[in-house]
């Protein structure tokens, strides 16, 4: 269940289940669709009595949403007051988990589109304030980090400093000008993403992307007296690398290790959840990956987290949807 308390709480993390529509491939080579969503929150497996005796038939989740459904829906229902708590302060997370073609960019690309927009909506509405936003964005390929808005793919390091944690050292921090600056920006990580995908095959499927907004905003009457009416809180928009790759790095074998390697960032992200899903808190492991460390301030203690599973309703997918619904109720 969510529950979005007020600041200070030990929030849930709404999670939410997308299935995209049948494709043509699908339509053509007759590989149905075997899973409906009845309501608003549950999903069922709908097929012989044979397979619904090893398959539980029901998930419940704090939000379904239907092939039908458009991603305004999805973002209105699932992501925006998680996305837009950054304008109040409070950092989050919003994260696409799901197999490879499941819909993870299509849902992660709209949903960033709608909070941009309604963040320079607030800010016009809010004259009050002098706002600063800034964009940022990587990739992490095999626990190696690189800015998807430069051209040199170097990777780059990560520092631990004393007074802001973990950063990104030399990364590009664009400061958003309006919204085409914003499509400029995102059109160039696109295009950085593409090239690294022919240089490394299939990159896109092995890689997760983060793209970061950060929000400082201050009192105008206080403008140049002193910092103490300034908020500054990041959301993060996480398109994770394809879900087929942790449960390939767990099959045995000789590229077990190759697996891992590529994997380690999904399978501690998973372990994280796992552990601020349960509410004990204890240790929880965000140092054993590049992603987790990166995304900590916005991942447990105040932040706020959403996630998105995405899932493919064909029959040919049931193993990695199981796989998917599996992660997504530890989650919730
Ligand atoms: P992933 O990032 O998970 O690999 P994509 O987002 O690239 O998957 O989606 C795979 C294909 O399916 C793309 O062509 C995308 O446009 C299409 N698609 C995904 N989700 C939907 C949806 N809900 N409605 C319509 N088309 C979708
Ligand atoms: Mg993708």
């Amino acid at each position: 269940g969510v529950v979005l308390n007020g600041a200070g709480g030990k929030d849930r993390i709404l999670v939410s289940v997308r299935l995209r529509p049948l494709n043509e491939r699908e339509i053509a080579a007759n590989d149905p669709g075997v899973w409906e969503c009845i309501n608003d929150t549950t999903i069922i497996f709908r097929n012989s009595l044979a397979e619904r005796s090893t398959i539980p038939t029901a998930y419940t989740f704090d939000r379904v949403f239907r092939g039908e459904c458009n991603t305004k829906q999805v973002y209105e229902d699932a992501a925006k007051e998680v996305a837009l708590s950054v304008v109040s302060g409070i950092n989050s997370t919003i994260f696409a988990y799901g197999q490879t073609s499941s819909g993870k960019t299509f849902t992660m690309t709209g949903i960033t589109e709608y909070t941009v927009a309604d963040i320079f909506d607030y800010i016009r509405r809010h004259e009050e304030r002098a706002f600063v936003l800034k964009l940022s964005a990587i990739e992490i390929y095999n626990e190696a980090v690189r800015d998807l808005l430069s051209t040199d793919s170097t990777p780059l390091r990560l520092l631990d400093d004393p007074e802001r944690g973990t950063i990104v050292e030399k990364l590009t921090e664009a400061t958003l000008r309006n919204w085409n600056h914003f499509k400029e920006l995102v059109s160039l990580c696109e295009a950085q993403r593409k090239i690294g995908e022919t240089l490394l095959n299939e990159a896109s499927s092995r890689s997760h992307q983060i793209i970061k907004l950060t929000i400082e905003s201050s009192a105008r009457e206080f403008l140049g007296m002193d910092n103490s009416s300034t908020l500054v809180a990041s959301v993060n928009f996480v398109d994770l690398a394809g879900s087929e790759r942790a449960s390939q790095a767990l099959s045995a074998g000789a590229r077990l290790k190759e697996g891992c390697h590529i994997n380690r960032s999904l399978l501690t992200l998973g372990t994280v959840i796992r552990k601020l899903s349960n509410g004990k808190y204890g240790h929880i492991p965000y140092r054993d990956s590049k992603l987790t460390r990166i995304l900590q301030p916005a991942l447990g203690g105040n932040a706020r987290t959403a996630i998105i599973c995405t899932m493919c309703p064909a029959r040919s997918h049931l193993e990695q949807s199981r796989n998917t619904l599996l992660f997504a109720s530890c989650a919730k």
